[in-house]
C-alpha cells in the first residue's frame, strides 16, 4: 500500500491556542506526523513525496479567495503587528454577510473561525503539501491502486469551504473525494475521527455524488460543536446522502464498531464505487482529546470492516494526538488494512 508524505508538512509549528479561556499547548504538533512516519517505516511501508498538483484541486472544494489569502498572510501579519507572534485572529464577522476587509487582522477573522489555526512561518507550506499528499493518494487510486494512504498533517476534516477551523486549513479528504469524481460517479467519505466532520459536511452538504457519514459524540456537548447533528441530512441533490451517527461519550469499542457498520451499510445502499476514509486515531481511550474507548484491536477491526467494502480506497489522516498509543493505533489500523487487501 502506497503512502504519501512531504517533510514540508512538518513546518506548521503552533505553540499555543486558546481553550476554556486559557492559552494551552497546541495539540496538533509536527511530532504527530513524525511518530506515524517512523511507525510506517518500521512496518515496511514505502513513503513517497507527492508531486505538485497546484492549487486547482484545492480550489475545487474551497473558496478560491480563501486559498489565495493564505500564502503570504503570515508575512503580512508580522509586518503589520511588528512582532513574530502567532497570527491568531481576535475578531470574527459572526455572519458571512458583509465584505472581506483589506486589513490583515480583519482578514484573519474573516477566513478563520477560531484560535486553533495560528499561522507560523511554515504554515502555508505545511497545509499546501498536506493537501498535495491527499491529491497524490487519490491519483494513485485513480491509476489502479486498490488503496493508498495520505499521511496528512495538518489535518483537514474541520476546514470548511470558506474558512479554517479546528486545527485544519484545507479539507484534504474532500479534496481527495472530489478528485476521485473524475473517474467514479459515486464516492463515499466515511469519517471515523472522534470529532464531527463539520468541514466535510459543509463542503459536501448539497452534493449528490459524494455520500458522507461521520461518527462522533453529540456536537451539542462536544467540540468542535455547531455542525454534525442527526437531523442534518443534506440539501438539494445531497438530501439523504449525509449521515451523522452520534456516539455516547465513553462509548465502548463494540458500540463504535456497530455504529461504523451502520455507516458502511448506508454507503453501500448509496452505491459507492470508491471510498475515502477520514482516519482519526483520537477515538483512542488514551488520546489527549479522548471521548470514547477504542483500543488498538478496535482500530484493526475498523480497518477490516472498511477494507471489506471491497472498494478503491483513499485513507486520509485526520486527528489522533500525542497520547501513549498513537503509534500502536496507527500500526493496528494500517497493517490490518494492508493485510485485508492482499
Ligand atoms: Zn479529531
Amino acid at each position: 500500500m502506497k503512502v504519501f508524505f512531504d517533510p514540508r508538512q512538518l513546518g506548521h509549528a503552533p505553540e499555543v491556542y486558546f481553550r476554556r479561556g486559557m492559552a494551552m499547548p497546541h495539540q496538533e504538533q509536527p511530532k504527530r506526523a513524525e511518530i506515524l512516519r517512523d511507525m510506517l517505516l518500521s512496518e515496511g511501508f514505502e513513503i513517497d513525496a507527492p508531486q505538485d498538483h497546484g492549487v486547482r484541486p484545492i480550489k475545487a472544494v474551497h473558496n478560491p479567495d480563501y486559498v489565495d489569502f493564505l500564502p503570504d498572510a503570515y508575512a503580512r501579519f508580522v509586518e503589520s503587528a511588528g512582532t513574530e507572534a502567532l497570527a491568531i485572529p481576535t475578531m470574527h464577522p459572526g455572519v458571512r454577510r458583509g465584505k472581506e476587509p483589506r486589513d490583515i487582522h480583519g482578514q484573519l477573522g474573516w477566513w478563520m473561525t477560531d484560535t486553533s489555526t495560528p499561522l507560523t512561518p511554515g504554515s502555508w507550506d505545511a497545509a499546501y503539501w498536506s493537501a498535495q499528499a491527499a491529491v497524490e493518494t487519490a491519483e494513485a487510486v485513480l491509476s489502479g491502486a486498490r488503496a493508498a494512504y495520505a499521511l496528512c498533517r495538518p489535518p483537514g476534516h474541520h476546514a470548511m469551504r470558506d474558512c479554517s477551523n479546528g486545527f485544519c486549513f484545507f479539507n484534504n479528504a474532500c479534496i481527495a473525494a472530489h478528485h476521485l469524481t473524475s473517474k467514479y460517479k459515486k464516492i463515499a467519505l466515511i469519517d471515523v475521527d472522534v470529532h464531527t466532520g463539520n468541514g466535510s459536511l459543509d463542503i459536501l452538504y448539497a452534493r449528490g455524488d459524494i455520500f458522507f457519514c461521520s461518527l462522533h459524540p453529540d456536537p451539542a456537548n462536544y467540540p468542535t460543536f455547531f455542525l454534525g447533528h442527526a437531523d442534518e441530512t443534506g440539501e438539494g441533490p445531497g438530501v439523504g446522502k449525509k449521515l451523522n451517527l452520534l456516539l455516547e461519550q465513553g462509548a465502548s469499542h463494540a458500540a463504535v464498531l456497530a455504529m461504523l457498520q451502520r455507516g458502511i451499510a448506508a454507503a453501500q445502499d448509496f452505491g459507492a464505487q470508491a471510498l475515502v476514509v477520514s482516519l482519526g486515531f483520537d477515538m483512542a481511550a488514551d488520546d489527549p482529546l479522548a471521548a470514547v474507548n477504542v483500543y488498538p484491536d478496535g482500530f484493526a477491526a475498523m480497518a477490516r470492516k472498511l477494507a471489506g467494502m471491497g472498494l478503491p480506497t483513499v485513507l486520509v489522516q485526520e486527528g489522533g494526538y500525542l497520547g501513549p498509543s498513537l503509534a500502536d493505533n496507527g500500526r493496528a489500523f494500517l497493517t490490518a488494512f494492508r493485510e485485508a487487501i492482499r
